[in-house]
Protein backbone atom coordinates (compact mmCIF):
# COMPACT_ATOMS: atom_id res chain seq x y z
CA UNK A 1 0.00 0.00 0.00
CA UNK A 2 1.32 3.31 -0.77
CA UNK A 3 0.72 6.33 1.22
CA UNK A 4 0.22 10.00 1.35
CA UNK A 5 -0.84 12.90 2.61
CA UNK A 6 -3.71 14.12 0.31
CA UNK A 7 -4.84 12.11 -2.15
CA UNK A 8 -6.51 13.88 -5.21
CA UNK A 9 -8.79 11.34 -7.55
CA UNK A 10 -9.25 12.77 -10.74
CA UNK A 11 -6.61 14.93 -12.98
CA UNK A 12 -9.26 18.14 -14.42
CA UNK A 13 -8.90 21.30 -13.63
CA UNK A 14 -10.04 20.67 -10.43
CA UNK A 15 -7.66 17.91 -9.02
CA UNK A 16 -4.70 19.63 -10.82
CA UNK A 17 -5.00 22.78 -9.37
CA UNK A 18 -6.14 21.02 -5.75
CA UNK A 19 -2.63 19.64 -6.09
CA UNK A 20 -0.57 22.60 -7.23
CA UNK A 21 -1.56 24.62 -4.13
CA UNK A 22 -1.54 21.51 -1.82
CA UNK A 23 1.60 20.61 -2.67
CA UNK A 24 2.75 24.35 -2.43
CA UNK A 25 1.65 23.79 1.38
CA UNK A 26 4.31 21.33 1.62
CA UNK A 27 1.97 18.07 1.57
CA UNK A 28 2.70 15.43 -0.05
CA UNK A 29 0.52 14.93 -2.79
CA UNK A 30 -1.18 12.18 -4.89
CA UNK A 31 -3.06 12.78 -7.99
CA UNK A 32 -5.09 9.40 -9.10
CA UNK A 33 -6.14 9.29 -12.91
CA UNK A 34 -7.84 6.69 -14.90
CA UNK A 35 -6.93 7.85 -18.29
CA UNK A 36 -5.70 11.58 -19.12
CA UNK A 37 -5.32 14.31 -17.46
CA UNK A 38 -7.69 16.99 -18.14
CA UNK A 39 -10.83 15.42 -18.22
CA UNK A 40 -13.63 17.03 -20.30
CA UNK A 41 -10.89 19.78 -20.57
CA UNK A 42 -8.82 17.80 -22.87
CA UNK A 43 -11.54 17.12 -24.92
CA UNK A 44 -12.79 20.88 -25.60
CA UNK A 45 -11.70 22.50 -28.84
CA UNK A 46 -11.08 26.23 -27.84
CA UNK A 47 -12.15 27.83 -24.44
CA UNK A 48 -12.30 31.13 -24.86
CA UNK A 49 -13.19 32.26 -21.72
CA UNK A 50 -11.27 31.21 -19.13
CA UNK A 51 -9.08 34.53 -18.34
CA UNK A 52 -5.50 34.74 -19.03
CA UNK A 53 -5.83 33.87 -22.57
CA UNK A 54 -6.81 37.07 -25.21
CA UNK A 55 -7.24 34.38 -27.73
CA UNK A 56 -8.96 31.22 -27.43
CA UNK A 57 -6.59 28.37 -26.02
CA UNK A 58 -6.93 24.51 -26.75
CA UNK A 59 -8.38 22.47 -23.69
CA UNK A 60 -5.59 19.76 -24.49
CA UNK A 61 -3.00 22.07 -24.41
CA UNK A 62 -4.40 24.11 -21.25
CA UNK A 63 -5.01 20.70 -19.55
CA UNK A 64 -1.11 19.62 -19.90
CA UNK A 65 0.31 22.91 -18.88
CA UNK A 66 -1.70 22.26 -15.71
CA UNK A 67 -0.61 18.81 -15.10
CA UNK A 68 2.89 20.17 -16.02
CA UNK A 69 2.98 22.47 -13.38
CA UNK A 70 1.51 20.28 -10.82
CA UNK A 71 3.65 18.19 -11.53
CA UNK A 72 6.78 20.56 -11.20
CA UNK A 73 5.25 21.08 -7.86
CA UNK A 74 6.31 17.81 -6.65
CA UNK A 75 2.59 16.14 -7.28
CA UNK A 76 2.72 12.37 -8.20
CA UNK A 77 0.87 11.27 -11.04
CA UNK A 78 -0.59 7.91 -10.50
CA UNK A 79 -2.59 6.07 -13.32
CA UNK A 80 -5.38 4.24 -12.61
CA UNK A 81 -8.88 3.76 -11.67
CA UNK A 82 -10.16 4.84 -8.63
CA UNK A 83 -12.61 1.60 -7.68
CA UNK A 84 -13.87 1.95 -3.95
CA UNK A 85 -12.72 3.69 -1.34
CA UNK A 86 -12.45 3.29 2.74
CA UNK A 87 -12.08 4.80 5.71
CA UNK A 88 -9.63 3.88 8.92
CA UNK A 89 -8.73 4.94 11.88
CA UNK A 90 -5.86 7.53 10.15
CA UNK A 91 -7.46 8.28 7.11
CA UNK A 92 -8.65 6.59 3.64
CA UNK A 93 -7.46 4.01 1.76
CA UNK A 94 -8.43 4.16 -2.25
CA UNK A 95 -8.73 1.13 -4.03
CA UNK A 96 -7.27 0.87 -7.66
CA UNK A 97 -7.10 -2.65 -9.84
CA UNK A 98 -3.18 -2.03 -9.24
CA UNK A 99 -2.88 -1.17 -5.75
CA UNK A 100 -4.24 0.79 -2.54
CA UNK A 101 -3.87 4.32 -1.81
CA UNK A 102 -3.85 5.37 2.09
CA UNK A 103 -4.23 9.26 2.81
CA UNK A 104 -5.15 11.21 5.62
CA UNK A 105 -7.24 13.62 3.24
CA UNK A 106 -8.77 12.71 -0.13
CA UNK A 107 -10.29 15.32 -2.38
CA UNK A 108 -13.18 13.93 -4.44
CA UNK A 109 -12.07 15.83 -8.03
CA UNK A 110 -13.57 13.08 -10.70
CA UNK A 111 -15.89 15.26 -12.85
CA UNK A 112 -18.65 14.07 -15.13
CA UNK A 113 -18.60 12.24 -18.00
CA UNK A 114 -21.14 12.51 -21.09
CA UNK A 115 -24.79 11.56 -20.80
CA UNK A 116 -26.07 9.28 -23.14
CA UNK A 117 -29.03 10.50 -25.31
CA UNK A 118 -30.56 6.90 -24.84
CA UNK A 119 -32.03 5.85 -28.17
CA UNK A 120 -32.45 2.99 -30.44
CA UNK A 121 -28.89 2.61 -32.81
CA UNK A 122 -26.90 5.05 -30.42
CA UNK A 123 -24.69 2.21 -28.08
CA UNK A 124 -24.23 0.34 -31.57
CA UNK A 125 -22.84 2.77 -33.60
CA UNK A 126 -20.59 4.30 -30.62
CA UNK A 127 -17.41 4.97 -32.51
CA UNK A 128 -18.58 3.87 -35.90
CA UNK A 129 -19.95 7.78 -36.21
CA UNK A 130 -21.66 7.95 -32.93
CA UNK A 131 -19.43 10.31 -30.88
CA UNK A 132 -19.03 12.63 -27.67
CA UNK A 133 -15.92 13.89 -28.14
CA UNK A 134 -15.80 16.81 -31.73
CA UNK A 135 -12.11 17.19 -30.67
CA UNK A 136 -11.18 13.90 -30.74
CA UNK A 137 -13.26 12.52 -33.43
CA UNK A 138 -14.13 15.63 -35.52
CA UNK A 139 -11.20 15.24 -37.86
CA UNK A 140 -12.22 12.11 -39.00
CA UNK A 141 -15.09 13.58 -40.52
CA UNK A 142 -13.45 16.24 -42.58
CA UNK A 143 -15.56 17.56 -45.42
CA UNK A 144 -18.50 15.44 -44.45
CA UNK A 145 -21.70 15.93 -43.08
CA UNK A 146 -22.68 15.36 -39.39
CA UNK A 147 -25.02 16.39 -36.68
CA UNK A 148 -24.54 17.79 -33.15
CA UNK A 149 -27.69 17.39 -30.76
CA UNK A 150 -28.28 19.51 -27.79
CA UNK A 151 -28.78 22.89 -27.29
CA UNK A 152 -26.14 24.11 -24.58
CA UNK A 153 -22.61 25.27 -24.36
CA UNK A 154 -20.88 22.59 -25.41
CA UNK A 155 -23.54 21.64 -27.97
CA UNK A 156 -22.84 25.35 -29.18
CA UNK A 157 -19.07 25.33 -28.75
CA UNK A 158 -18.07 22.04 -30.59
CA UNK A 159 -20.75 23.01 -33.43
CA UNK A 160 -18.81 25.77 -34.45
CA UNK A 161 -15.55 24.04 -33.79
CA UNK A 162 -16.85 20.94 -36.40
CA UNK A 163 -18.38 23.71 -38.74
CA UNK A 164 -14.48 24.43 -39.56
CA UNK A 165 -13.99 20.98 -40.68
CA UNK A 166 -17.18 19.34 -41.84
CA UNK A 167 -18.87 20.02 -45.42
CA UNK A 168 -22.09 20.62 -43.36
CA UNK A 169 -23.39 20.39 -39.42
CA UNK A 170 -26.98 20.11 -38.36
CA UNK A 171 -27.60 21.33 -35.09
CA UNK A 172 -29.92 19.22 -33.38
CA UNK A 173 -32.30 20.24 -30.46
CA UNK A 174 -35.26 19.65 -28.74
CA UNK A 175 -36.59 23.33 -27.90
CA UNK A 176 -36.56 26.45 -30.18
CA UNK A 177 -34.39 28.24 -28.15
CA UNK A 178 -30.84 27.31 -27.28
CA UNK A 179 -29.74 27.69 -23.53
CA UNK A 180 -26.27 28.20 -24.17
CA UNK A 181 -24.20 31.19 -24.67
CA UNK A 182 -25.40 34.00 -26.90
CA UNK A 183 -22.37 34.74 -28.35
CA UNK A 184 -21.37 31.35 -29.24
CA UNK A 185 -25.19 31.42 -30.88
CA UNK A 186 -24.62 34.52 -33.20
CA UNK A 187 -21.62 33.78 -33.97
CA UNK A 188 -22.81 29.67 -34.86
CA UNK A 189 -25.78 31.10 -37.04
CA UNK A 190 -23.49 32.95 -39.28
CA UNK A 191 -21.88 30.23 -40.34
CA UNK A 192 -23.53 29.14 -43.99
CA UNK A 193 -22.74 25.43 -43.19
CA UNK A 194 -24.63 24.77 -40.86
CA UNK A 195 -28.54 24.03 -40.31
CA UNK A 196 -30.64 24.28 -37.68
CA UNK A 197 -33.09 22.03 -36.68
CA UNK A 198 -35.14 23.21 -33.91
CA UNK A 199 -38.23 21.51 -31.76
CA UNK A 200 -36.51 18.23 -33.16
CA UNK A 201 -35.82 14.97 -31.36
CA UNK A 202 -33.49 12.31 -32.61
CA UNK A 203 -35.58 8.96 -32.47
CA UNK A 204 -33.23 6.89 -33.82
CA UNK A 205 -29.80 6.42 -35.09
CA UNK A 206 -29.66 4.28 -38.07
CA UNK A 207 -26.81 2.10 -39.93
CA UNK A 208 -25.10 -1.03 -40.21
CA UNK A 209 -21.52 -0.83 -40.06
CA UNK A 210 -21.32 2.85 -39.54
CA UNK A 211 -24.29 5.36 -39.14
CA UNK A 212 -26.06 5.90 -42.01
CA UNK A 213 -29.02 8.48 -41.46
CA UNK A 214 -31.00 9.54 -38.06
CA UNK A 215 -34.63 9.42 -37.83
CA UNK A 216 -35.47 12.74 -36.73
CA UNK A 217 -39.29 14.12 -35.25
CA UNK A 218 -40.35 17.80 -35.29
CA UNK A 219 -42.19 18.38 -31.80
CA UNK A 220 -44.24 21.01 -33.57
CA UNK A 221 -46.30 18.88 -36.04
CA UNK A 222 -45.26 15.42 -34.81
CA UNK A 223 -43.76 14.85 -38.74
CA UNK A 224 -40.98 12.06 -39.10
CA UNK A 225 -38.24 12.73 -41.45
CA UNK A 226 -34.47 10.73 -42.15
CA UNK A 227 -31.52 12.55 -42.26
CA UNK A 228 -28.39 11.57 -43.83
CA UNK A 229 -25.31 12.05 -41.72
CA UNK A 230 -22.06 10.50 -41.81
CA UNK A 231 -21.31 11.29 -37.58
CA UNK A 232 -23.60 12.35 -34.99
CA UNK A 233 -21.88 14.29 -31.78
CA UNK A 234 -23.72 14.22 -28.68
CA UNK A 235 -23.71 16.87 -26.04
CA UNK A 236 -26.85 16.46 -23.55
CA UNK A 237 -25.30 17.03 -20.79
CA UNK A 238 -22.94 15.34 -18.07
CA UNK A 239 -23.61 12.57 -15.37
CA UNK A 240 -21.02 13.08 -12.26
CA UNK A 241 -18.41 10.39 -11.94
CA UNK A 242 -19.62 9.24 -8.19
CA UNK A 243 -19.79 5.64 -8.73
CA UNK A 244 -16.88 4.17 -6.93
CA UNK A 245 -18.06 6.76 -3.62
CA UNK A 246 -21.26 6.10 -3.64
CA UNK A 247 -22.35 4.40 -0.48
CA UNK A 248 -19.07 6.62 1.12
CA UNK A 249 -19.89 10.06 0.64
CA UNK A 250 -23.59 11.96 0.36
CA UNK A 251 -24.97 12.07 -3.49
CA UNK A 252 -27.61 14.24 -4.44
CA UNK A 253 -30.38 13.46 -6.68
CA UNK A 254 -28.35 13.72 -9.77
CA UNK A 255 -24.99 11.75 -8.33
CA UNK A 256 -23.42 14.87 -7.41
CA UNK A 257 -21.42 14.80 -4.52
CA UNK A 258 -22.94 17.10 -1.89
CA UNK A 259 -20.37 19.30 -0.05
CA UNK A 260 -20.73 22.75 1.75
CA UNK A 261 -19.03 26.41 0.69
CA UNK A 262 -16.12 25.39 2.51
CA UNK A 263 -16.49 21.62 0.10
CA UNK A 264 -16.66 19.27 2.76
CA UNK A 265 -18.65 16.32 2.48
CA UNK A 266 -20.58 14.53 4.34
CA UNK A 267 -17.41 12.62 5.43
CA UNK A 268 -14.90 14.67 8.09
CA UNK A 269 -11.47 14.65 6.26
CA UNK A 270 -12.93 14.62 2.23
CA UNK A 271 -13.51 17.15 0.37
CA UNK A 272 -15.08 17.61 -2.97
CA UNK A 273 -13.98 20.18 -5.67
CA UNK A 274 -14.92 21.05 -9.80
CA UNK A 275 -18.11 19.63 -11.63
CA UNK A 276 -18.22 16.25 -9.70
CA UNK A 277 -20.08 18.46 -6.60
CA UNK A 278 -23.58 19.96 -6.00
CA UNK A 279 -22.60 23.12 -7.87
CA UNK A 280 -24.63 26.04 -9.95
CA UNK A 281 -21.80 26.27 -12.30
CA UNK A 282 -19.60 24.44 -13.98
CA UNK A 283 -16.85 25.81 -15.79
CA UNK A 284 -12.96 25.80 -15.80
CA UNK A 285 -13.03 28.72 -13.60
CA UNK A 286 -15.19 27.48 -11.29
CA UNK A 287 -13.00 24.37 -11.29
CA UNK A 288 -9.72 25.96 -10.49
CA UNK A 289 -11.17 27.98 -7.91
CA UNK A 290 -12.91 25.23 -6.11
CA UNK A 291 -9.39 23.13 -6.35
CA UNK A 292 -7.44 26.02 -4.64
CA UNK A 293 -10.50 25.85 -1.98
CA UNK A 294 -10.02 21.96 -1.39
CA UNK A 295 -6.33 22.53 -1.34
CA UNK A 296 -6.57 24.69 1.98
CA UNK A 297 -9.64 23.11 3.57
CA UNK A 298 -6.95 20.11 3.39
CA UNK A 299 -4.17 22.25 4.60
CA UNK A 300 -6.32 23.33 7.82
CA UNK A 301 -7.30 19.54 8.05
CA UNK A 302 -3.77 18.46 8.28
CA UNK A 303 -2.49 21.23 10.58
CA UNK A 304 -5.38 20.41 12.88
CA UNK A 305 -4.34 16.66 12.93
CA UNK A 306 -0.90 17.80 13.77
P1 LIG B 1 -26.13 21.44 -20.41
O1 LIG B 1 -25.92 22.88 -20.20
O2 LIG B 1 -26.71 20.62 -19.32
O3 LIG B 1 -27.04 21.31 -21.72
C1 LIG B 1 -27.50 20.07 -22.13
C2 LIG B 1 -28.38 20.27 -23.35
O4 LIG B 1 -28.81 19.00 -23.81
C3 LIG B 1 -29.60 21.11 -23.08
O5 LIG B 1 -29.81 22.02 -24.12
C4 LIG B 1 -30.73 20.10 -23.02
O6 LIG B 1 -31.93 20.58 -23.54
C5 LIG B 1 -30.22 19.01 -23.95
N1 LIG B 1 -30.69 17.69 -23.56
C6 LIG B 1 -30.61 17.08 -22.36
N2 LIG B 1 -31.13 15.85 -22.41
C7 LIG B 1 -31.56 15.68 -23.68
C8 LIG B 1 -32.19 14.61 -24.36
N3 LIG B 1 -32.47 13.46 -23.75
N4 LIG B 1 -32.49 14.77 -25.67
C9 LIG B 1 -32.18 15.93 -26.29
N5 LIG B 1 -31.58 16.97 -25.71
C10 LIG B 1 -31.28 16.84 -24.42
O7 LIG B 1 -24.78 20.67 -20.81
P2 LIG B 1 -23.44 21.25 -21.48
O8 LIG B 1 -23.75 22.05 -22.66
O9 LIG B 1 -22.57 20.08 -21.63
O10 LIG B 1 -22.83 22.19 -20.38
C11 LIG B 1 -22.58 21.69 -19.06
C12 LIG B 1 -22.00 22.82 -18.21
O11 LIG B 1 -20.70 23.15 -18.70
C13 LIG B 1 -22.83 24.09 -18.28
O12 LIG B 1 -22.77 24.73 -17.03
C14 LIG B 1 -22.13 24.90 -19.33
O13 LIG B 1 -22.32 26.28 -19.20
C15 LIG B 1 -20.67 24.50 -19.08
N6 LIG B 1 -19.89 24.68 -20.32
C16 LIG B 1 -19.40 25.90 -20.58
C17 LIG B 1 -18.70 26.14 -21.74
C18 LIG B 1 -18.21 27.50 -22.01
O14 LIG B 1 -18.31 28.36 -21.14
N7 LIG B 1 -17.71 27.81 -23.20
C19 LIG B 1 -18.47 25.11 -22.65
C20 LIG B 1 -19.00 23.86 -22.37
C21 LIG B 1 -19.71 23.65 -21.20
P3 LIG B 1 -32.81 21.71 -22.79
O15 LIG B 1 -32.08 22.99 -23.02
O16 LIG B 1 -34.13 21.63 -23.47
O17 LIG B 1 -32.84 21.29 -21.35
Amino acid sequence: MVSTDVLVVGAGPAGLTTGIYASRFGHRVIILEKSFAGGQLAMTSEVENYPGFAEPVSGLLLAETMQLQAVRFGCQMVNAEATAVTAGQHGFAVTTPVDRIAAQVLVICTGAKPRKLNVPGEAELIGRGVSYCAVCDGPLFKGREVAVVGGGDSALDEALYLSNICARVHMIHRRDEFRGCKTAEARLRQRENVVFHLSTVIESVNGTDRIESLQLRDLKDDSRRRLAVNGLFIYVGWLPNTGWCSGFVRLDGDGAVIADERLRTSVTGVFAAGDVRNTPLRQVATAVGDGALAAMMAHDFLSGRR
